[in-house]
Formats: C-alpha cells, sequence, structure tokens
C-alpha cells in the first residue's frame, strides 16, 4: 500500500519530479531529463527528446529542436552536448576526436575556425566549449544577464540575508533612499517566516510575456516551497517586482484574489475578511492591494495602530498608490504628526491633482497654522471640481470669516 506518493524526481530523489519521462515512465526533474535526451534516444513523442538539425557546417552540434523550461535548462543541455561532443569522433575533422585534437596546435586551430566562422546564437555557451578545450582564440560573445541569472543573484542574497542588498533588484526602488521606507522593506521581507529560512533552491521554469516585458522564474525552495519570482523591464534591464509564494499560475489570479476580498468587506464579514487576507497575503506577500485591504480591515476593525503599519507598507511596495497615503496621512493627523500629514499631501497632490479630500484636509491644516490665502485658494479649487463638497463649503465659510476678522 502507497501511503503517499513522493514528488521528488525518481532518478536522483532530490529535486522536485516535475516531468513525465517516457523512456523510463517515470517522473523526473530537467537535470536528469537533461542527462538521458542527449543521448538522441528518447521516443519521438516526448515534446523533450532531441531532434537533430543536420547540417553540413556543423554536423548539428548546437542545432537541434527539443523544448526547455528555462534558459538555464537550454544552456545546460548545449554544455552536456558539448561534453559528449568533445570526446567523440566527428566527422567534420574527418573522424578525429576534439579533445585528442587540442594536443597539438593544428587541431586547436582547426576548431577554432570552425566556431569562428559559424553563426551561433547569443545563448550558447560557446565559453564551456573554450574552457574544456583551453581554446584561447575562440570568439565568446559576452552574457547578457537574464532574467534568470539575477533571479540566482537575488535568491543567494536571500541566503545570505544581505536584506538591504535586495534593494538594487526592485523595479521601484528610487523612494528606498529615504531611511523610513528602506527601513521598513527589510523589517517586511526580514520578518517573513518562509523567507528567513530559505537555504537552498532548485529552479523549475521559467517564461515570458507575450511582449517580452515581464518574466516569471519559478523555484523549489527547500525542498518543498514553491517561490515564483516576477521581473519586468525597466529601460534595458530586468527588476523585480514581487515575490509569490506559489505557482506562476497564481499570477493570473492576484486580480480575483482582490476582488473576493472587496465584495466581502463591502459587506462588512469583516471575520471572512480576515480569513481570506491571512490566506492570500501569504501568498501574495508583496502585493500592495493587499496590504492595504489589510489597512482597510484594521480601520474597520477599530485598531488604527495595525491600519497604519498596514497602509505604510503599501507605500514602502508601491509609493504611487495614493490611496494608501491619504489613509496613511489621516491617521498621522489624527495623531496630531502635522508636518509629515502636511507632506504626505502634498505628495498626493502632486500624483492626483483633482483629490479634492486631500485639499480639503490640507486646507484645513493651512487655517489651524493661520495661512488662509493659501487655505482660501485650495478650498476654491477644490469647490470648482465639486461645487456641493460640504466640508470645503463650511471651510471656505470659516476661512472668509478669519481673513475679515484679521482685516477688521
Ligand atoms: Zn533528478
Amino acid at each position: 500500500m502507497i501511503l503517499f506518493k513522493s514528488n521528488r524526481c525518481s532518478i536522483c530523489k532530490v529535486n522536485r519530479g516535475y516531468r513525465f519521462c517516457l523512456k523510463t515512465g517515470k517522473n523526473i526533474c530537467w537535470h536528469d531529463c537533461n542527462e538521458l535526451r542527449v543521448d538522441y534516444k528518447c521516443p519521438d513523442a516526448c515534446k523533450y527528446s532531441l531532434i537533430k538539425h543536420q547540417n553540413s557546417v556543423s554536423q548539428g552540434l548546437l542545432q537541434y529542436k527539443t523544448n526547455a523550461d528555462s534558459q538555464t535548462e537550454f544552456q545546460d543541455l548545449l554544455k552536456k552536448e558539448m561534453d559528449k561532443w568533445i570526446i567523440n569522433p566527428q566527422e567534420v575533422f574527418n573522424g578525429k576526436i576534439p579533445i585528442q585534437m587540442i594536443e597539438n596546435e593544428q587541431g586547436k586551430k582547426e576548431i577554432e575556425t570552425l566556431f569562428n566562422n559559424m553563426n551561433t546564437l547569443n545563448y550558447v555557451p560557446l565559453i564551456h566549449l573554450k574552457e574544456r578545450l583551453k581554446l584561447d582564440n575562440l570568439k565568446v560573445k559576452s552574457h547578457i544577464k537574464n532574467y534568470e541569472d539575477l533571479a540566482f543573484e537575488f535568491l543567494n542574497i536571500i541566503i545570505e540575508q544581505d536584506w538591504s542588498k535586495l534593494i538594487d533588484f526592485m523595479y521601484n526602488q528610487e523612494h528606498y533612499k529615504e531611511e523610513k521606507y528602506k527601513l521598513n522593506f527589510i523589517r517586511r521581507i526580514s520578518g517573513n517566516k518562509i523567507t528567513k529560512k530559505i537555504k537552498d533552491y532548485d529552479l523549475i521554469s521559467s517564461a515570458l510575456s507575450e511582449d517580452k516585458n515581464q518574466a516569471l522564474v519559478f523555484f523549489e525552495v527547500n525542498g518543498k516551497y514553491d517561490l515564483t519570482l516576477i521581473f519586468r523591464k525597466q529601460k534595458d534591464s530586468w527588476r523585480l517586482t514581487g515575490k509569490i509564494f506559489g505557482k506562476p499560475e497564481l499570477y493570473n489570479g492576484e486580480n480575483e484574489a482582490i476582488q473576493q476580498v472587496a465584495v466581502l468587506l463591502s459587506k462588512n464579514q469583516l471575520s471572512n475578511v480576515y480569513k481570506l487576507l491571512q490566506k492570500y497575503s501569504s501568498i501574495y506577500v508583496d502585493s500592495a492591494d493587499f496590504q492595504y485591504y489589510w489597512g482597510l480591515y484594521y480601520t474597520f476593525a477599530k485598531n488604527p495602530q495595525k491600519a497604519k503599519e498596514f497602509f505604510f507598507n503599501t507605500i514602502e511596495i508601491d509609493p504611487s498608490f495614493y490611496e494608501a497615503k491619504y489613509n496613511y496621512a489621516l491617521i498621522l493627523h489624527s495623531e496630531k504628526k502635522i508636518e509629515e500629514t502636511k507632506q504626505l499631501y502634498e505628495e498626493i497632490l502632486q500624483v492626483a491633482p483633482k483629490e479634492i479630500k486631500t485639499m480639503n484636509n490640507l486646507a484645513s491644516i493651512h487655517i489651524d497654522e493661520g495661512r488662509y490665502k493659501e487655505a482660501k485658494n485650495l478650498l476654491e479649487k477644490c469647490l470648482k471640481i465639486n461645487k456641493n463638497f460640504e466640508i470645503a463649503l463650511k471651510n471656505l465659510d470659516r476661512v472668509n470669516k478669519l481673513i475679515d476678522s484679521v482685516k477688521n
């Protein structure tokens, strides 16, 4: 009787067995799939089997049709093929064996000439061949870092727990120059109970969006957790927009999850909102939306201290999220932290210049501090946008009276 089915690769027993192998009839990992398929004897029906392209120049080397779930996997496959190629007789060299050819300069030159004249694509790791055969004159294109390379670097830094270094990978990073955001980022990421325990990882797959501006890189970490890193192109380099503790498919489910929470919150079903937020915010750990909904939840639950913490997380993740900034500022305003409040209201008006609630609140700070003219300007602007905005009408009335009393 089988009590539970292992999800490990049936060959190495270490990595996740994510792929059904038609040759062995078992689930295996891509590392072992590469070991197996490089002999060109996999069943044709398998989409991962190698199909050689015969080409007079290269004799099919590095040219075949197959599938790979990541660039790393494909590069590994190419390296394995190179390893095999160098120890076998090659027709292109009249049956000579590359590893023996390099014993003399003439042989080395023959190999270098072949590859230097071949138009290999950018992703072919010729550097591997160069190093294995010590081909000093082999021209190698410099490797351009892709999102998988960055994902490895990012995870290595997590393992080292050098938290502040992670900011360099972030898509939105300008605002982290401000100490309060930087500290919050570190507190949030180092406080995640899975993140701080990450010791090792194995890449499973990666996928590029149709417009090629977004990439999802999927890992298994610590031999059990799913982790998807989301990258977006910023100018010419890749930057991280967030992590999902789950499979990449979950990326498309985020909006629906947000909707579910929003509906329950509008019905004031707080205990259900709490349960859903617990579930979703442990998956979508870097989602500004779920942090915002936690803020709203605690506002409804009359816990302004907690609400403040989550509204701040929201603006740390997404500084353009002005509804969160407004709610955060409102709590500071009620705590009479006027300078900070004022700065936040001004920041909101820079991105949302027609935000009348913010204008009115800022106007009332101006009134309290005796800047009646500035207050009056703001309130008039406010009423131009919405002439029935009652609090602004009252405030304008108040400020007009104050101006009159100063004159008299
Ligand atoms: Zn394996």
